[in-house]
């Protein structure tokens, strides 16, 4: 029993599923309550916070809540979750567990765009801390921006417009010799393609709005960690004073989403493999961002790194921005908008509006096209397509 307990796929479908304690219930009940009473005065003193049995409030804990945490720490491989409101709520508080007034962090360039935001204009500007960024891609970059004051590396492999790659053992190590927190967004791989807490890194955070809900229909977040301690006594205080816990009815829509990830994200990974290798060999499409392409320059760091890639990826046509604009409203499979992780396909020209300035800064051009491929099938993705490359042609 012990092996299969560590099986993902036991794991995701079955663990904290307590048949004696929900009443024989095939699903855990969505605990609807904002909190729990005492039977006595005595209980109530006796409240223990750090015992998960134990439950007051629902800022604080509850019981839905944390049967996900148990299954997505166990999937991390990770001693401890804790679910968040959203994937930003759990990056700012993880920012803020970690960091103090005057902090210096590393991050890398192509981090989310919101978290690029929440660091330049909120931490730096009101906690007076300091950002180097970096490109992420040699150890050198991380080596260089350490200073006395670096408190975190902020790191997110691949990243999700350009896909870049970090080395996640060889930062993690460098982090370790000085002391330095690790963190990274596994958003886009999920805890099957990629477990960064064994490569050594300290915080792991997803945002369950993607692959882990996987069906467009909630938002939230997680941190995990191997650090009982640090979540415990940091992590978890400082959700309780921003307030940032994952609602209960959310929290269960993600745990109907884990059950089913290893079935859907192999066809999400097929079918983007199958959509990237039409893309590339297309006389109109300049270049193709994914990392399960052998062109991508970091394509030996994803095998040795990841299990796999996702639905994710990006390209950029052999013309100009207007024409690539035209391009996107022929599509008719592709919905046009920001997201991914869902059941549904998904098209943006996440640097339209971008100045050449930021785009260059991102390693991109202003026409780049990003698409989160679907369940809706390959070959009629890839028709969509080809229909569309035919209106610019
Ligand atoms: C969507 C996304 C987030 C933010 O998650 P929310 O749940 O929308 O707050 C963070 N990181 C990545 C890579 C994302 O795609």
């Amino acid at each position: 029993m012990a092996q299969i307990e560590q099986d993902s796929r036991f794991i995701a479908t079955h663990l904290g599923d307590d048949y004696e304690k929900y009443l024989g219930a095939v699903v855990p009940p969505v605990f609807m309550n904002s909190l729990h009473v005492f039977p006595n005065t005595q209980a109530y003193l006796n409240f223990d916070i750090t015992d998960p049995e134990q439950y007051t409030y629902g800022r604080v804990a509850n019981p839905t809540v944390r049967i996900v945490e148990q299954k997505i720490a166990a999937l991390e491989k990770g001693a401890m979750a804790l679910c968040f409101a959203s994937g930003m709520a759990a990056a700012t508080t993880a920012v803020l567990s970690v960091c103090k007034a005057g902090s210096h962090v590393i991050c890398v360039k192509n981090i989310y765009g919101p978290m690029k935001n929440f660091l330049e204009q909120y931490c730096v500007q009101t906690l007076n801390m300091s950002v180097t960024f970096v490109k992420g891609d040699c150890i050198e970059d991380f080596e260089a921006a350490i200073t006395d004051h670096t408190h975190m590396i902020i790191l997110e492999s691949p990243t999700s417009l350009v896909f870049t790659l970090q080395d996640l053992a060889a930062i993690a190590k460098l982090a370790k010799k000085h002391h330095i927190t690790t963190y990274i967004d596994n958003t886009y791989c999920t805890p099957l393609y990629q477990n960064p807490l064994e490569l050594g890194i300290d915080l792991v955070m997803h945002t369950t709005s993607k692959y882990l809900g996987g069906h467009s229909d909630l938002i939230g977040g997680v941190l995990v960690s191997n650090d009982h301690e640090f979540m415990q006594k940091k992590v978890s205080v400082m959700r309780e004073f921003l307030g940032g816990i994952s609602g209960p009815a959310e929290a269960w829509l993600v745990m109907r989403g884990i059950r089913s990830l290893e079935v859907r994200l192999p066809v999400h990974q097929q079918t983007a493999l199958q959509v990237a290798n039409f893309l590339e060999g297309h006389p109109l499409v300049e270049r193709v961002y994914y990392p399960g392409l052998k062109s991508h320059p970091q394509y030996e760091l994803a095998q040795r790194q990841q299990k796999g890639s996702c639905g994710l990826l990006s390209f950029e046509l052999k013309t100009d921005p207007d024409t690539t604009r035209k391009f996107v409203d022929s599509l008719k499979l592709f919905k046009i908008g920001v997201s991914w992780g869902g059941f549904e396909s998904l098209v943006s020209l996440p640097c339209y509006n971008s100045s050449e300035q930021t785009c260059s800064w991102l390693g991109c051009s202003r026409g780049i096209v990003r698409i989160h491929c679907g369940l809706e099938g390959a070959e009629n993705l890839i028709e969509d397509l080809r229909q569309a490359l035919e209106q610019i042609k």
